[in-house]
C-alpha cells in the first residue's frame, strides 16, 4: 500500500513541507504529490511523535493508519535521567575521567553481576541518576549527530590543567555549541604540579566560555581522574544543569531513541545497546533500526543484569535483532512485527540500491532514475537464451529500444543457463542479465547476490522488451 505526501500531511494535520522535511531525514527525496509507501509513513509520522496503530491487517493505505497526535501530555511526562558526553583533546584524561566515575559510582551487583562495557553506563547521586556514553570524543559525538541523533544533554569538555586548550578542546567547544548542548568544563589533572587552572580558564575565554567565577556562565570543576576528586562536585553540577534545563521524557509511549553501539557476537547474534529516548522498551517489543528489525529477546543492563524493562535515558544492552544496525542509528518501536519486518526489508532494498549505486552496477528498477541523474548513458545487457534462434531475436529487438539518452549495449549473448562467468562479466561491464527460458546455476545465483548483479528472467520475449522499455522510461515496477 501507499499513499502520498499530501494524504499524509492531511491525515496528521501537519504541513506537507514537514512531511518533506522528515522524508530527507530517511534521506528520500520526495515532493508533495509523491507516493510513499506505508512503513514509510509510519516511520515519519513516529519520528513527528505522532503514534500510529495499525487497524488492519491487510496494509489497506486508507484503513492502515490511525494517527494520533503525541503531544506527551503534561501529566505524562517524568523527568529523565540527564545523558552526559565527555569530549575534549586527546590524553586530557577523557577515558580516565570515564572510568574514575564508573569506579566510584557504579557498584557492581549483589547477586555477583560485572560491569559491563556496553556503550553507556548510568550512576546514582543523590538518589538520581545520570547516564554517560561510554565512547569519549567528539568523533563520535558528529558521527552521531550527522545521523540526526540528538541524544547529549550535558557535555563535559575535559581540560588538563597542565597542557591547557589545544586544538580538539577548540572543535569540542564549536560541536557542543553547534548542537546546542550546554558544556561543564572539567579541569582535570590539578593534582600535577604544574597545574595551572586559572591558565585554562584564561583560555577558554578566547572561545566564549567564560568561568562563572570571573562573571561568565560556564561551570567549571577541578578535578583529578587518577586521584579521583572533585567527582562529586562534577556530578553535582551535571544534576544541577539537568535540572535546569527540565529533562522530561514520557515513559508510557512506544519506545524510540538510538543505537550507540553493536557488534555481531558469535553465540549471542547481533548485540545491539541503544539508548531510550522516550517511551519504554519491553522485552517482546517490536523494534526497527535502520534496515533490522528486532523482537527484543532480552535485555542486558550495564551492571549485567537482565532486565524487562528500559525506561527513558537507560541504555540497555538488546538481544534480538535480525542483523547489527549501524551505532547512531535511529530506533523505534513499531506496534506489530509484521511492520517490522516489512519497514527494515524496504530499507534494505534501498541499502541495495545505494550499493549497487556505489559500485556502479546496476539494477532495471534503478535505470532511469540514473538516465535522469546523467550518470548513465548506456544500458550495458548480456543475453542468455535457450536457442541461438531466440537469442538473436531477443538482441535486435532490443537493440532497436535504445533511445537518444540511452544506448542498449550488447555485452554477451550465448546460448545455455546463466552461469558464473556470465555473473563475473556482468559485474565487471555493470550490466545486467537477461535470460529467456533458461535459469542461473547455483554458482551462478550465489555469484550474483554476492557480486549485487541483476538477473532477469523471461519466458516470452515482449515481456523482456516491455521491462527494458519500462526501466528506460522510469514506468518499471519494483519487483521486491
Ligand atoms: P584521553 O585520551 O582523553 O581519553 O586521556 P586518557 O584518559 O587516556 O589519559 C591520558 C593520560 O593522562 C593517561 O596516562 C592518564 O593516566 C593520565 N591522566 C588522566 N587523568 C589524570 C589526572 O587526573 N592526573 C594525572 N596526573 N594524570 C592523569
Amino acid at each position: 500500500g501507499s499513499l502520498t505526501v499530501k494524504d499524509l500531511a492531511e491525515r496528521m494535520g501537519v504541513k506537507s513541507a514537514e512531511i518533506i522535511k522528515q522524508l530527507m531525514f530517511l534521506g528520500i527525496m520526495a515532493t508533495i504529490n509523491q507516493e510513499i509507501d506505508v512503513e514509510t509513513a509510519v516511520v515519519v509520522a513516529e519520528e513527528m511523535g505522532f503514534r500510529v496503530e495499525i487497524k488492519e491487517r491487510e496494509l489497506d493505505p486508507e484503513e492502515l493508519l490511525e494517527l494520533e497526535p503525541e503531544e506527551d501530555e503534561p501529566e505524562k511526562l517524568q523527568s529523565r535521567p540527564p545523558v552526559v558526553t565527555v569530549l575534549g583533546h586527546v590524553d586530557h584524561g577523557k577515558t580516565s575521567l570515564l572510568d574514575a566515575i564508573r569506579d566510584a559510582k557504579v557498584t557492581a551487583t549483589e547477586a555477583g553481576g560485572i560491569t559491563q562495557h556496553i556503550g553507556a553506563y548510568q550512576v546514582k547521586y543523590q538518589q538520581k541518576r545520570i547516564t554517560f556514553l561510554d565512547t569519549p570524543g567528539h568523533e563520535a559525538f558528529t558521527a552521531m549527530r550527522a545521523r540526526g541523533a540528538r541524544i547529549t544533554d550535558v557535555a563535559i569538555l575535559v581540560v588538563a590543567a597542565d597542557d591547557g586548550v589545544k586544538p580538539q578542546t577548540v572543535e569540542a567547544i564549536n560541536h557542543a555549541k553547534a548542537a546546542g548542548v550546554p558544556i561543564i568544563v572539567a579541569i582535570n589533572k590539578i593534582d600535577k604540579p604544574d597545574a595551572n587552572p586559572d591558565r585554562v580558564k584564561q583560555q577558554l575565554t578566547e572561545h566564549g566560555l567564560v568561568a562563572e567565577e570571573w562573571g561568565g556562565d560556564t561551570i567549571c570543576v577541578p578535578v583529578s581522574a587518577l586521584q579521583k576528586t572533585g567527582l562529586d562536585e562534577l556530578l553535582e553540577m551535571i544534576l544541577l544543569v539537568a535540572e535546569m534545563n527540565e529533562l522530561k521524557a514520557n515513559p508510557f509511549r512506544s519506545a524510540r531513541g538510538t543505537v550507540i553501539e553493536s557488534q555481531l557476537d558469535k553465540g549471542r547474534g547481533p548485540v545491539v545497546t541503544v539508548l531510550v529516548e522516550n517511551g519504554t522498551v519491553e522485552v517482546g517489543d517490536f523494534l526497527v533500526a535502520g534496515s533490522a528489525f528486532c523482537r527484543v529477546r532480552a535485555m542486558i543492563d550495564h551492571k549485567g543484569r537482565r532486565v524487562k524493562k528500559a525506561g527513558p535515558s537507560a541504555p540497555v544492552e538488546v538481544l534480538g535483532f535480525s542483523e547489527v544496525p549501524q551505532a547512531g542509528e535511529r530506533f523505534y518501536e513499531v506496534p506489530e512485527e509484521k511492520v517490522a519486518r516489512q519497514i527494515a526489508l524496504k530499507r534494505q532494498e534501498r541499502k541495495r540500491q545505494q550499493e549497487l549505486k556505489a559500485s556502479g552496477r546496476i539494477s532495471l528498477e534503478d535505470v532511469f532514475s540514473r538516465i535522469q541523474e546523467g550518470t548513465v548513458k548506456e544500458l550495458p545487457l548480456i543475453v542468455k537464451a535457450d536457442v541461438q534462434g531466440s537469442a538473436e531475436a531477443m538482441v535486435q529487438s532490443l537493440q532497436r529500444l535504445s533511445t537518444e539518452e540511452v544506448k542498449v549495449q550488447l555485452i554477451h549473448q550465448g546460448v545455455g543457463a546463466i552461469t558464473e562467468s556470465d555473473v563475473n562479466l556482468a559485474a565487471l561491464a555493470g550490466a545486467i542479465i537477461i535470460g529467456f527460458n533458461v535459469r542461473p546455476d547455483v554458482n551462478a545465483r550465489k555469484a550474483a547476490e554476492r557480486e549485487l548483479v541483476d538477473i532477469r528472467l523471461y519466458q516470452v520475449i515482449y515481456e523482456a522488451l516491455d521491462d527494458v522499455k519500462a526501466a528506460l522510461s522510469g514506468l518499471l515496477e519494483p519487483t521486491y
